[in-house]
């Protein structure tokens, strides 16, 4: 799929405020300072698109990104960062939840997880709850050019084995980079694919 436009559409904190749920929408998650923001810019190629983080955390928003004037890419807020308070974390499980459980135009969900790190539990548990509520998702592992390509092998492995012990079938993984565009046709060939055009 080429890109032949990328815009930022609305920046939000309430679920009122999202775009009429008409175009199919993707959603970027993960960690705090995972890559999202680099991996969103690097597969849309528009540098500066997402916001990368200069505070982990701090931000609570969900962005949407109109591509190709047809669907959408949705940059949700970092989940799993130890410096934000307990009622800014339920605020975040309540909106996101919401969004998770409740958006009709919601295709997919990718979940972001870095490369260069064992299984961590966040991740794994919200992979199973995203699993226990019959949201599909596709993993997606970020800087793999911060390692050699054992290593991310070993962990991506590693992944999946400790997520099949929770699912018949483990969603499809793919190794990405921001650094040097690896993985950007996988993704954008997924997305084609679902978007059936
Ligand atoms: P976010 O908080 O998940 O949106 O993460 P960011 O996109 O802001 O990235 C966090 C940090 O990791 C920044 O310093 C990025 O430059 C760096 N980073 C992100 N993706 C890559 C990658 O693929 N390779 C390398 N080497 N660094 C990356």
């Amino acid at each position: 799929m080429i890109i032949k436009s990328a815009d930022f559409t609305v920046s939000n904190t309430r679920i009122s405020k999202l775009p009429p749920p008409i175009l199919p929408e993707y959603a970027f998650i993960g960690r705090s300072n995972v890559g999202k923001s680099s991996l969103i810019n690097m597969i849309v190629n528009v540098k500066g698109l997402a916001k990368t983080s200069q505070k982990p955390g701090k931000t609570q928003l969900i962005n949407h990104f109109l591509i190709n004037k047809e669907w959408y890419i949705v940059d949700l807020p970092g989940y799993g960062y130890a410096k934000s308070s307990k009622s800014n974390r339920a605020e975040w499980a309540k909106f996101i939840r919401f969004y998770l459980e409740k958006r009709e135009s919601l295709q997919v969900v990718f979940v972001l997880i870095d490369s260069r790190l064992e299984p961590q539990k966040i991740d794994i548990e919200f992979c199973c709850s995203l699993g226990e509520k019959g949201i599909p998702f596709y993993l997606l592992f970020t800087k793999a050019d911060k390692q050699g390509a054992v290593k991310s092998q070993q962990n991506m492995a590693q992944f999946k084995k400790e997520l099949s012990e929770f699912f018949e079938e483990v969603p499809q993984m793919i190794l990405t980079s921001a650094e040097n565009q690896l993985g950007k046709d996988d993704v954008l060939a997924l997305i084609h694919e679902i978007n059936g055009n």
